[in-house]
């Protein structure tokens, strides 16, 4: 039995408005929230380049407001993860984290992306004891210190400069001659006092016991820090859905209208191929899945394989 028309997996931005759009244009909509609720942008500090916001504003107040208004207009959240998905006979079938199962006439993956870890020693075992993806979380308990951020992109930069408004020190070891991030952030990082920029360096080995003491870089210098936070690229979600449909990085292929080849399955945001990497993106494929599915429940026209 149908128990709703578009089942959403994933409650990051992209899936919260994909809801909100789904259910403003009369179409029954289910959300699995999986783990976060909100997704990455929950634990941003300062969201920067979001329509409406000039001077940026925290996940925690952007990720409620976003879920309040997909759930007023008449999104049901269910607080679980979809940890298996199949078609047959016209049918999305899903298998959910709390053992039940639903059925749906659509579904949209947003289930987003996860922070690629380094791969060094050191990491797995001090992950929680100073090796941190959060630096909005964990910079208070480390006021009067002195971190490491590894990575040189958009998300190292921002929490480079969310640290440094708390810690002492903050060493940017990046890869290249230059952090590869947007000009915004780069100046910005010039203007703190408080960071460093480590280039053509990476990190070998991540030092400590019962808790971070420090890293070891690939020339065999080491830096002595109480965290390191590691921002080193994302990893796409996109296990859920068949292999047909994803590239060879994990990620879900699509059309520009977010379906993917499969009658009635669309991805949008940080799951999908070819996603911008910023929010405001990630919002607007969550609309335009929403619409492509609900044309095609209209006149059950879908793109050709
Ligand atoms: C450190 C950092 C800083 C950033 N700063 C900015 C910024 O300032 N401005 C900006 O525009 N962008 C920023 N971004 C990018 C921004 O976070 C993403 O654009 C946005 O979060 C993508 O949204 P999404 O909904 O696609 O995915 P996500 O936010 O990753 O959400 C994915 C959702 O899927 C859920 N999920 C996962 N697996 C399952 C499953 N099996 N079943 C059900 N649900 C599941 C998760 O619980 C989560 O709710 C930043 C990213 C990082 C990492």
């Amino acid at each position: 039995m149908i128990d709703c028309d578009i089942l959403i997996a994933g409650s990051g931005i992209a899936g919260l408005t994909a809801a909100l759009t789904a259910v403003r244009v009369g179409r029954s909509t289910m959300v699995l929230t999986g783990a976060t609720l909100g997704g990455q942008l929950l634990s941003i500090n300062k969201i920067d380049g979001y329509p409406g916001f000039p001077d940026g504003v925290p996940g925690y107040d952007l990720c409620p407001i976003a879920q309040e208004q997909a759930t007023a207009a008449g999104a049901v959240l269910k607080m679980t993860d979809l940890v298996d998905l199949e078609y047959g006979d016209g049918t999305w079938r899903g298998r959910l984290g709390d053992g039940s199962a639903i059925e749906a006439h659509a579904v949209i993956v947003a289930t987003g992306a996860r922070l690629k870890k380094l791969g060094v020693p050191g990491e797995e075992q001090l992950f929680g004891k100073g090796v941190s993806h959060c630096a909005s979380c964990d910079a208070p308990l480390l006021k009067g210190r002195t971190v490491v951020v590894v990575g040189g992109g958009d998300s190292a930069l921002q929490e480079a400069l969310t640290l440094a408004e708390q810690v002492t020190r903050v060493v940017v070891v990046h890869r290249g001659t230059a952090p590869t991030a947007q000009k915004a952030y780069r100046d910005a990082v010039a203007a703190q006092s408080r960071i460093e920029l480590r280039g053509e360096s990476t990190v070998a080995e991540i030092l400590g016991d019962a808790s971070v003491t420090g890293v070891r870089l690939a020339d065999g210098m080491e830096i002595a820090a109480a965290g390191v936070f590691v921002y080193v690229g994302l990893e796409p979600n996109g296990a859920l859905t068949p292999a047909s449909v994803r590239d060879n990085a994990g990620a879900i292929l699509t059309d520009a209208s977010m379906r993917t080849t499969l009658l009635g399955l669309a991805a949008a945001g940080a799951a999908r191929a070819g996603w911008p990497g910023r929010a405001a993106a990630a919002a607007g494929e969550g609309a335009a899945a929403a619409i492509a599915i609900d044309r095609w429940l209209c006149d059950k026209h879908w793109r050709e394989a």
